[in-house]
């Protein structure tokens, strides 16, 4: 173990604490290997004794007012913003996403908190004219406790903005981090005990089977929201459905197209192009636009300039704001991203930049790969159609606009779209056309707070960060009053 490694612990109860089995899991700073920090491995008994505590507190979490939960959120946020030096250290060396990607994550997670913690009035029912003879009205009313499990590639965002809605609707929370990227979930841990009532956040660390699977299992917990692969997120529909009758949404994986119209402004769409990999966190990111599909017309023009711009991305410590991509996350997403570039060499792609390891001795140690990109990509080579969730981008060649669009569509996944074009009618009709939950028209990768976010096909159920997500953690009561 390193000389350095840091015991980080999970919060139950509003107490910080290890895993009564005495089990610890390590982790890894992706940029050097060097052992960083340790997590409890949480089991079936920890996650119960987690859901046992948000039990506990919920009824007087739900008494609250709005006003006063979401002053609480506040607080949350501006004590996030307070540790946010602290935060970036722990979540650098644990992701090995750049520095400057991951202080706008944790001021979004801070604005997610704020934008629920405002919200909270339209949790609205309504009146239904269904009789005369009677007043016919529902309520909203919290599920009780919510199990929420994250993924490793943005752990303070979605730690934290993501238990906004259901600690708004009056639920409690257990939150279960992803195993490769836990620490800084235990210091938020520690801001959550010192501003909320114990039990009303719990976290909950250790590795999918047993700690996840056993959130999801839990008879108790019957709302239960995931952010992660399909694979995982299908294993979760399935113990779900095992374990009892649970609303369960999914935020799953995307591959998704990026199209290229020949009337646009190539320079910007090159420089979009790249943008939208999401490079700084290694194109690890949900809506990467891992597929470039550019018009024949400005195919090579697109192609060079998109392979220059990523020839010169700054690759090195993520901790200086001046790289521009650092490590991917851990030994199994280098694996997987090696792996791919093997299947795009050896099913016919053309290597166009990158496909290495960086040389160098910062180099040496770590989960280090070189921005890749692919041209002459076809839609059955598996680097085509198969999420790799990382920095590789596949880049492929139109002609006709409604093969484009089945190209578009033609993977298992929904997630976002991006279109170039200035021709509105054209923007609109592919906008139409294309099966994804969340499109782009001239941009990339942004997200708004307040328009929903979420995937058609196997990238999801469910839309978040919009007022449907606070709608999601509440169930429906109709109360029909008899007048007489
Ligand atoms: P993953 O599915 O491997 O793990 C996600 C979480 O699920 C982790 O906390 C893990 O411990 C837990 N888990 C694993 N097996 C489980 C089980 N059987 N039961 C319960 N929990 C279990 O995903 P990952 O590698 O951490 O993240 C990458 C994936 O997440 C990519 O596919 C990416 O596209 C997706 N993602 C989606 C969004 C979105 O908003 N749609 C956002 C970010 C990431």
């Amino acid at each position: 173990m390193g000389a350095n490694v840091t015991d980080f612990p999970m919060l139950i109860g509003g107490e910080m604490t290890g895993s009564k089995n005495g089990q610890w899991l390590t982790s890894v700073n992706p940029a050097n290997e060097q052992e960083i920090g340790r997590t409890p491995a949480a089991d079936a008994a920890d996650v119960n004794r987690a859901v046992e505590a948000g039990e506990a507190a919920q009824p007087a979490w739900n008494e609250l007012t709005v006003l006063e939960r979401g002053n609480l959120l506040r607080t949350v946020a501006t004590r996030l913003r307070a540790r946010a030096k602290e935060l970036l250290d722990v979540e650098v060396a644990d992701t090995g996403n750049t520095i400057g990607s991951l202080r706008a994550d944790v001021e979004y997670a801070a604005v997610g908190l704020e934008y629920y913690a405002g919200l909270g009035s339209e949790m609205k029912g309504e009146t239904i004219p269904a009789s005369s003879s009677n007043l016919h009205f529902t309520l909203c009313e919290p599920y009780g406790v919510v199990g929420r499990i994250t993924p490793f590639n943005h752990p303070i965002l979605f730690a934290a903005s993501r238990m906004a809605a259901p600690l708004m609707a009056g639920n409690t929370i257990v939150i279960k981090p992803a195993e490769t990227s836990p620490l800084s979930a235990s210091i938020f841990g520690e801001i959550c005990r010192e501003v909320l009532p114990k039990g009303v956040v719990n976290i909950v660390m250790g590795l999918g089977n047993p700690a996840g699977d056993a959130l999801v299992r839990h008879p108790r917990v019957k709302r239960v929201a995931f952010t992660g692969s399909v694979a995982t997120g299908m294993a979760i529909q399935h113990a779900a459905a095992e374990s009892g009758v649970k609303n369960v949404t999914l935020e799953l994986g995307g591959k998704n197209p990026l199209i290229v119209f020949p009337d646009v402004d190539l320079d910007a769409v090159a420089k979009a192009a790249v943008g939208g990999m999401n490079f700084s966190w290694q194109g690890q990111s949900c809506g990467s636009t891992s597929r470039l599909m550019v018009h024949e017309s400005v195919y090579s023009r697109v192609l060079d300039q998109v392979a220059d711009i990523t020839k010169s991305l700054k690759v090195g410590n993520p901790a200086d704001p001046s790289s521009q991509m650092g490590p991917v996350n851990s030994a199994r997403q280098y694996e997987k991203v090696k792996y791919y570039i093997g299947q795009g060499k050896e099913q016919g792609a053309r290597l166009v930049a990158g496909g290495n390891r960086p040389s160098g001795k910062d180099f040496e140690r770590g989960y280090w790969i070189e921005p890749t990109i692919f041209a002459d990509v076809q839609g059955d080579m598996r680097i085509g159609h198969e999420e790799i969730f990382g920095p590789v981008l596949s880049v492929f060649r139109w002609d006709k606009l409604d093969d484009v669009i089945k190209l578009a569509n033609s993977t298992d996944y929904g997630l976002t779209a991006s279109i170039w074009t200035n021709d509105l009618n054209t923007a609109l009709k592919t906008a139409k056309r294309v099966r994804s939950g969340f499109v782009w028209i001239n941009q990339v990768s942004a997200h708004y707070i307040g328009v929903p976010f979420g995937g058609y096909g196997n990238s999801g159920v469910g839309r978040e960060e919009g007022l449907s997500e606070l709608m999601s953690y509440v169930e429906t009561k109709s109360v029909n009053i008899v007048l007489r």
